[in-house]
């Protein structure tokens, strides 16, 4: 889908992992559209390249380093953000990192680490936004959750549970937000062809006995659609839920996978 210019002029959204594949093309999409967009990621000089990009395209645009992990980061993400842009009218949750693992090999530690930044880094960002939205009167929170959330695949235990637990967090937020005017939904991407599902080809499909690149191969004949998820793909529905056209919306886990999962 083609941009449309002008939809979300004013907006101000920062997006998490803002970096990577599924962040970069949302920033991408919210800035064509008219939007602000502060690129937040760990990997500074990701971050960085994209902002560059979104400037370059004509788009208003900064980069931020941040640890979604820690609460001073986040803080200090937002108040940068309000004092640069003036207000935060949108957050897009997306950091968020992948191990492959049998269940019985998952440390404690590995356990651990991924809930920090798949659920403790999307509920800080989840708060910081509602503090700092609150006495506007409007707001758009979204996470990043997954397929993974509504269905189970081998040997990512500790990420399924992860993306199951945002969706929750995303249905009770929207209720304690609701009254002051912002919109909390999660979306659920399917096999998007970013350097995530290469570490689930390489992990998963060596435990399964696969070639490199077999698994990936594979996938688009299990997906309705018939092809792989592009990262615009998400960008196509994230514009859409940050934009007045959403405003009804509340609560949700949306999926944007060709048809891969239907509940
Ligand atoms: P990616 O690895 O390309 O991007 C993830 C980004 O998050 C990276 O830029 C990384 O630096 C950043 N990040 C990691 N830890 C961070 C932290 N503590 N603080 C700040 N930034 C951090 O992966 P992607 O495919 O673009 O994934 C983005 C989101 O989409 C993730 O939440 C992922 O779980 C979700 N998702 C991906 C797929 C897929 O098939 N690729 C499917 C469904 C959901």
């Amino acid at each position: 889908m083609k941009s449309i210019p002008g939809r979300l002029d004013g907006r101000v959204a920062i997006v998490t992992g803002g970096g990577g594949g599924i962040g970069r093309a949302i920033s991408h999409r919210l800035a064509a559209e008219g939007a602000a967009v502060v690129v937040a990621d760990m990997n500074t000089q990701a971050a960085e390249r994209v902002a560059q990009e979104l400037r370059e395209a004509g788009g208003q645009s900064s980069a931020r380093q941040v640890d979604v992990t820690d609460p001073r980061h986040v803080a200090a993400m937002v108040e940068t953000t309000v004092a640069q842009y003036g207000r935060l009218t949108a957050m897009v949750a997306n950091a968020g990192i992948l191990q492959v693992k049998p269940i019985l090999d998952i440390t404690p530690d590995d356990w651990d680490r991924l809930m920090d930044v798949n659920v403790k880094g999307v509920f800080l960002c989840v708060q910081a936004a509602g503090r700092s939205m609150r006495e506007q009167g409007h707001g758009r929170v979204l996470i990043t959750a997954s397929i993974a959330g509504k269905m189970a695949s081998p040997y990512q235990a500790h990420y399924v549970t992860s993306k199951t637990a945002v969706i929750g967090l995303a249905r009770a937020a929207a209720v304690e937000f609701a009254p002051w005017g912002i919109t909390v939904n999660a979306f659920c991407p399917g096999i998007v062809d970013t350097s995530m599902w290469d570490i689930i080809d390489r992990d998963r499909g060596a435990l399964l006995g696969k070639e490199p690149g077999q698994l990936k191969s594979e996938m688009p004949q299990r997906i309705p659609m018939g092809r792989l998820e592009q990262p615009e793909d998400v960008a196509n529905l994230v514009s859409f839920l940050v934009s007045d056209d959403a405003s009804y919306i509340t609560g949700q886990a949306i999926n944007v996978d060709g048809g891969f999962v239907m509940h």
